[in-house]
């Protein structure tokens, strides 16, 4: 069995639709697939409906998070981290304590009412914060418009890879991946994006029947990475995984997650994050072992694998 949990479609910053993902998926030889778009479930519908026989779907999506490096834990009442989640919230995202990290959540009901409107937010932050990228970007003398961005998005949740499109377009950078240069999109343009507390991630995921799997949680060329002890505290706290295999990891880097996962008692789990076009790896890239794809399977209720 071929298990590949971790896909975009064009429902956020992948360059394919949800349905010919499928299709795609299966001719790569993959049995299993999850979708998990950034912050939404806009692609389970289409993908559903287009399952090619003998592919399996496993509803999800990657949400975006935020460790405040341990400052919660600073044993503050509810006044104290909201002052300080109002600082940090003003500061440039360079400087900011906190630290991005993605949270895959695999299998939960998509009407969990806590759960989709916290989704729902993140979205349209997504939309509001894109739309404050392309003034910055105007503001320099480049011609890009919301329109073009927006038609690169396909209706789905708004990322810099749909702005790194359009710029490519316009001719400013050749390629995608240049576009996320420090000039660019990696920080001149760069705006912080709505996110949730990792924490708070974990309770809402399995509260609505899903499966928490922490997304490349050690990758260091995409930046910061947290620490061990950070890990130790989620494992606790209900994280069903590690994404240790993952190109953006290291052998080493892969290696160390395999080897905390297993002192920890959380499973490994393998995936392209396959973007499409927008990026070079492809489906089937890294997989999933079947036995943990039949934990998170036997651990999840919110919603059941489609089959055709
Ligand atoms: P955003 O969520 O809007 O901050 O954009 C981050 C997304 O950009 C990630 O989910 C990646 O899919 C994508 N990304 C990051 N770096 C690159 C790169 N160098 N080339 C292509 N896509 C990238
Ligand atoms: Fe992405
Ligand atoms: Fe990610
Ligand atoms: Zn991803």
């Amino acid at each position: 069995m071929r298990i590949d949990l971790h896909v975009h479609s064009t429902a956020s910053d992948g360059t394919v639709p949800p349905g010919p993902l499928m299709a795609e998926a299966r001719a790569a030889g993959l049995d299993v697939v999850a979708l998990t778009d950034h912050d939404t479930t806009a692609g389970w519908d289409a993908a559903t409906e287009a399952l090619p026989a003998g592919l399996t779907l496993i509803p999800g999506a990657e949400i975006s998070c935020v460790w405040d490096g341990g400052a919660a834990n600073r044993q503050w009442d509810d006044h104290g981290a909201s002052v300080w989640r109002a600082r940090e919230a003003a500061r440039p995202a360079a400087e900011r304590e906190g630290m991005e990290l993605h949270l895959l959540a695999y299998l939960f009901d998509p009407e969990h009412a806590e759960l989709a409107g916290t989704m729902a937010g993140l979205v349209e932050d997504r939309a509001h914060r894109g739309e404050r990228m392309v003034d910055l970007i105007r503001a320099d003398g480049v011609d890009i418009t919301w329109e073009q961005v927006l038609g690169y998005a396909a209706g789905g949740s708004v990322g810099r890879p749909h702005l790194a499109r359009a710029l490519v377009e316009l001719g400013v950078v050749r390629t995608v991946d240049e576009a996320f240069g420090a000039e660019y999109l990696g920080t001149r343009w760069q705006l912080p994006k709505a996110a949730v507390d990792v924490f708070e991630a974990v309770d809402l995921v399995r509260a609505a029947g899903g499966v928490p799997v922490f997304a490349h949680p050690r990758a260091s060329k995409r930046g910061r990475v947290v620490p061990d002890s950070m890990i130790v505290e989620l494992a606790a706290h209900g994280l069903f995984g590690l994404e240790a295999e993952h190109t953006d990891h290291t052998d080493a880097e892969r290696d160390e997650l395999v080897a905390l996962a297993h002192d920890l008692g959380l499973f490994v789990t393998g995936s392209s994050d396959y973007h499409g076009t927008n990026k070079t790896v492809r489906l089937g890239a890294r997989t999933t072992a079947p036995e943990v794809y039949e934990r998170i399977v036997a651990e999840s209720h919110g919603t059941p694998p489609r089959v055709s």
